[in-house]
Parts: C-alpha cells; sequence; structure tokens
C-alpha cells in the first residue's frame, strides 16, 4: 500500500520536528516528495522544479515546521499553489454568436470528434441550446460516418457533404445551413493527423481565418504526457485558441499535463473527458485536478 503524498509529507516533517534544529535544507528535503509527485503525474521537469520553490519560500515563510501539523499544512501550501497554477476558477465557453461556431482542433486519435458530440449533447441538455455539428474532416470517410454516429446518438443534426473536398467551404456551409436551420450553436469537427506537420497546421490556421470562431478549442490526450505540451504549443502558435480539453482521464494518467500545458500556453482547460460515452463530460476544475495530482 503507498502513501499518499500528505502521508509522507507529515511523515518527513514529524521526524524533522524531533531533531531540534530545523533548517531550510530540511524543508527541501521533504519539497522534493512533492516535486517526485509532480514528476510521477507527468509534470514537466523545470515546471515541477519551479513550482516546488515557489512551494519552499511559502512553506518557510509560514514557519510550516512550528504548526502541530506541518504535512497538512504542506499539503495545503501545496494545493493551493497547483489550483492558482491551473487556472484558479473554472471558465465557460463564449456563446455570445449568433450563431456561436466553436472550431475544435488537435491530433487525430485525441478525442475531437468525441468530444464534439459531447460538447453538442452537454449544450442542448444543460444549456438548452440547438446545436449543429459540422464534418470537416475531407481525408478520413470513417471520421464523417464517426459523427454522424455520434449525432444520432444524442439527437443532434450533422452537416457533411462527402463531395466537397474543401473544408473551408464545408465550415462555411454549415454555418450557412445552422442560420437556415435555426441552430444557435455550430461545432466544427476538423481533421487530425497523428503528429503536427504542415499541412494539417495550414489548413485549421484557414478554416479558423475564414469562419472566425467565438471558440476555438484545441483537445489533448491527457495520456499522451509531454508530447500533448509540445502538442498544445504548436496549435497555440498558430491558433491562438481560447481554452483546453483534456480528454481521457478516466485512465491511469494523473494529470499532470493539466499543469504543464496552462504554465506553457497559459490558457485556461474548460473542459475534460472522462470516458467515451457521451455523457462523460465535465467542467474543468482546478481544485478537483490538484487533489488528483497529490494522490
Ligand atoms: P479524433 O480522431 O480526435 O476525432 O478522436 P476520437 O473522438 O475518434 O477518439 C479516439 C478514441 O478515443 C476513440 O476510441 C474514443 O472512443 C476514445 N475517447 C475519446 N475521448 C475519450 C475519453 O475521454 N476517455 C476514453 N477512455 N476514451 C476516449
Amino acid at each position: 500500500m503507498f502513501d499518499n503524498l500528505s502521508d509522507k509529507l507529515d511523515k518527513a516533517l514529524h521526524v524533522l520536528k524531533g531533531h531540534g534544529q530545523i533548517t531550510e535544507i530540511n524543508v527541501a528535503e521533504t519539497t522534493k516528495e512533492v516535486r517526485r509527485a509532480l514528476l510521477d503525474a507527468d509534470v514537466n521537469f523545470k515546471i515541477a522544479k519551479e513550482f516546488t520553490n515557489r512551494v519552499k519560500e511559502k512553506a518557510l515563510g509560514q514557519n510550516v515546521l512550528t504548526t502541530l501539523q506541518p504535512g497538512q499544512l504542506m499539503v495545503k501550501i501545496v494545493k493551493d499553489e497547483l489550483t492558482q497554477l491551473m487556472g484558479g476558477e473554472s471558465e465557460g465557453i463564449n456563446l455570445s454568436g449568433n450563431p456561436s461556431v466553436i472550431l475544435m482542433s488537435g491530433l487525430q486519435g485525441s478525442g475531437k470528434t468525441t468530444f464534439s458530440g459531447k460538447l453538442a449533447n452537454f449544450l442542448k441538455t444543460k444549456k438548452s441550446k440547438k446545436p449543429l455539428l459540422v464534418a470537416c474532416d475531407v481525408y478520413r470517410p470513417a471520421a464523417i460516418d464517426q459523427l454522424h454516429v455520434v449525432g444520432d446518438q444524442i439527437g443532434v443534426p450533422v452537416y457533411s457533404d462527402r463531395d466537397n473536398t474543401d473544408p473551408v467551404a464545408i465550415a462555411k456551409a454549415g454555418i450557412a445551413k445552422a442560420k437556415a436551420d435555426g441552430n444557435n450553436v455550430v461545432i466544427i469537427d476538423t481533421a487530425g493527423r497523428l503528429a503536427v506537420d504542415d499541412k494539417m497546421m495550414a489548413e485549421i490556421s484557414e478554416i479558423h481565418k475564414a469562419i472566425e470562431p467565438q471558440e476555438t478549442l484545441f483537445v489533448v490526450d491527457s495520456m499522451t504526457g509531454q508530447d500533448a505540451v509540445n502538442t498544445a504549443k504548436a496549435f497555440n502558435d498558430i491558433l491562438n485558441f481560447d481554452g483546453v480539453i483534456l480528454t481521457k482521464l478516466d485512465g491511469d494518467t494523473r494529470g499532470g499535463a493539466a499543469i504543464s500545458i496552462k504554465s506553457v500556453v497559459d490558457k485556461p482547460i474548460k473542459f475534460i473527458g472522462t470516458g467515451e460515452k457521451m455523457e462523460a463530460i465535465d467542467v474543468f476544475h482546478p481544485s478537483r485536478m490538484a487533489d488528483r495530482i497529490l494522490g
């Protein structure tokens, strides 16, 4: 049975308390545990280091070692800092357009199509919106089929045009269709590739410029660890996106990618995906993610 971080810190600090003279070096020893927990959760090394330095300063400033339960105070400091780092309170999405256009971006397999359906379902059932899904992947017919399956499941219409090879034209036609049919949200699912490449970036950038979405979301598989951070940076450089969607958090990942991505691109994480079903979507809560990372 493994101790969680809270137990580990309490033990380490209690031992130190018995030794009379407590020094900065002792606190440094225990913050190493924090750093290890962050690295285990897949937080980028540099970010973990900067983070633990901040925690150390705060811990010394608050005289952690003179309190009765130093471990618990340490964990509180760490948790507060982590929550802060992941963006404080959760942020919603911009639905001010008529229709509001939401552009989904991300690599193939990240969970874009699944999340497009989840978001449509969420907006329909929780926000009383009338969404339209638009299939803009012109390379994989299976991706179009998949979006139709998802749309049928949740009772949301899907616009696609299998004869058209121009994703910009399909996106525009989808928005026109939404206007004509009275749909007040348009969710545009785009083609991803297995890795970042120039062609994919040029295409998503062109769609982005042409349709000027209210909200551009970047979808990323939380299991991909450090790669997730590099991908986020590449997409953000091109799209200056509005928010991040972390998928597959139902897996055994500790979710450290959330911290690294937020630190690198400084954009809010808006939703998380927690399963394959259409209901497996949650608004992102930094404090809950901090609990998960701390274990
Ligand atoms: P896309 O290529 O980006 O459109 O990715 P898909 O939506 O097709 O998702 C790729 C795979 O990941 C599919 O098998 C999905 O069922 C699965 N998937 C998507 N989101 C989640 C999630 O939150 N949790 C789990 N466990 N699987 C997911």
